[in-house]
């Protein structure tokens, strides 16, 4: 056997000893999760630092709070969640009694990436838990040191045959996709995206994607351009652009495109100072290979602020590109790095249309103070998520779904959506055995007399 079917395998037998269902044992192994981030919050920085470069206040801020205070609110919240949920009834089932019961599905297969490690690993582990299931928890490869401290950490403080983690790469996380699972949650991009979709197949093992894409961003004429760039800004280049939710480019009327570079250079000036490779606050591509990757797409582009990089320090400055060509390179595929293209359009129209010639988008962001269009390009587009006048901030709200649309993703998770994503939603009909005159009507023969009622 292997050491991921022996994961598995053992993932199943304690799921069958029925351990992980009662809440008292979800709560406990919920509470000791929220203690390991509390206790080892040194280790897991020190380890953050080493794979992204960011400081102890960073993490804490895209990572360990967020994963915290989503750990409280299921902790407080698991008891409402799990109850069976009263449905209305019809004639026929007056007197019996109809619910939704909300059962575990089985054992989940976690596959996290790499961008915010801890977030997009347990994350979806809480609402595994919190459902009842055994999860295999499979972290990216990529962020090597934070994979380890994974691997180290989670068995010391929540059940190691319950939750285990396994660790590797692409060999490893095939291995476990040839296991059966009773669900897989799959973080990274579409592409392997669809791979795990093929694999989940052979078993109709139910998939939730959490993919990535181009976020579009559109700056209205009629807004107040310092504060959009502001926060545009901020939404591009934290975590140097790793972000699934980034905004990916602006889309702006010819006119603004001038004021827009000068608004963001402000804004860049102030958040990572004039030198932001030796700002603490600022971060490092993840290796090589996507510092490469990135870098190729400045082929075709004209460099309107940054583009200074060093290869050695897998840096590369907080970049705008001005009057970037829909065929230029930047804008074939997500750039999940810290370029910003702006790409000029005629208005709001234009800008739609635009839009809707690629892929649905995980998010899409609209800076306007006029209502109505912001109105249009919510109803005339499609995207996993919709802010406007802001970038972000959608995510740490647990009461939305959050989650993609076609090649951004299926299914959704946060909060009380986790616990439903995980869980299987079971129609339940209890009836007693008196009453049988009811039922006649539903016995053959089917006599004219009898179904003169209807
Ligand atoms: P990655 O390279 O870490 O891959 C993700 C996981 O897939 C890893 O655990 C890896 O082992 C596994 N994997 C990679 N290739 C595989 C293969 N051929 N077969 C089986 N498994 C394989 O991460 P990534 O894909 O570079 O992550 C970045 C992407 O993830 C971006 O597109 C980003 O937008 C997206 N993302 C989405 C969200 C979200 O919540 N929707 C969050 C973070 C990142």
């Amino acid at each position: 056997m292997s050491r991921e079917q022996q994961a598995v395998a053992r993932a199943r037998k304690a799921f069958n000893t029925g351990r992980s269902k009662p809440l008292e044992y979800r709560i406990i192994q919920l509470k000791n999760l929220k203690r390991m981030f509390y206790e080892k919050q040194k280790m897991i920085s020190d380890a953050i630092k080493k794979d992204l470069n960011k400081s102890v206040e960073v993490t804490q801020l895209h990572e360990t709070l967020g994963i915290e205070s989503e750990i409280d609110l299921t902790i407080r919240k698991l008891k409402d969640w799990a109850a069976p949920r009263p449905v209305e009834k019809n004639l026929l089932t007056m007197s019996d009694t109809v619910y939704v019961h909300p059962e575990p599905l089985g054992v989940v297969l976690i596959i996290g990436a790499w961008n915010y490690p801890w977030a997009v690993t347990v994350g979806p582990l809480i609402g595994a838990i919190a459902a009842g299931n055994a999860a295999v928890v499979k972290p990216s490869e990529v962020c090597v040191h934070t994979a380890k401290v994974m691997e180290d950490l989670l068995p010391i403080y929540i059940d190691k045959e319950l939750y285990p983690v396994v660790t590797g790469g692409v060999p490893e996380t095939q291995e476990l996709l040839r296991q059966r699972f009773d669900h897989i949650f799959y973080t990274g991009n579409s592409m392997v995206g669809k791979l795990i979709m093929e694999a989940a197949a052979k078993n109709l093992t139910p998939v939730t994607l959490e993919l990535g894409g181009k976020s579009p961003c559109y700056i209205d004429k009629n807004c107040d351009i310092t504060i959009a760039c502001r926060r545009t800004a901020w939404g591009k280049y934290t975590n140097c652009g790793q972000t699934c939710i980034a905004p990916d480019y602006i889309l702006c009327e010819p006119s603004m495109q001038d004021r827009i570079i000068e608004e963001i250079k402000k804004a860049l000036k102030e958040f990572y100072t004039d030198n932001p490779k030796t700002c603490a606050d600022y971060g490092r591509i993840i290796n090589q290979r996507h510092f490469k990757r990135i870098m190729n797409m400045l082929d075709d582009c004209t460099i309107a602020a940054g583009g200074e990089n060093d290869e050695a320090n897998c840096y590369i400055a907080p970049t705008v590109l001005r009057d970037v060509k829909p065929e230029a390179k930047v804008m074939q595929e997500e750039i999940f790095g810290p370029l910003l293209p702006i790409i000029t359009v005629g208005g709001v129209d234009e800008a739609i249309e635009f839009i809707n010639k690629g892929e649905k988008p995980l998010a899409l962001y609209v800076f306007s103070s006029d209502n109505k269009v912001i109105d249009r390009i919510r109803d005339e587009t499609s995207s996993g998520g919709f802010v406007a006048n802001d970038c972000l901030v959608h995510y740490s709200i647990s009461s939305l779904p959050f989650g993609g649309v076609g090649n951004s993703g299926m299914g959704c998770y946060h909060g009380k959506y986790s616990f439903d994503q995980l869980s299987h939603l079971r129609g339940c009909l209890i009836k007693k055995l008196n009453m049988e005159g009811v039922n006649n009507v539903r016995y053959p023969p089917h006599t004219p007399k009898k179904l003169s009622w209807a």
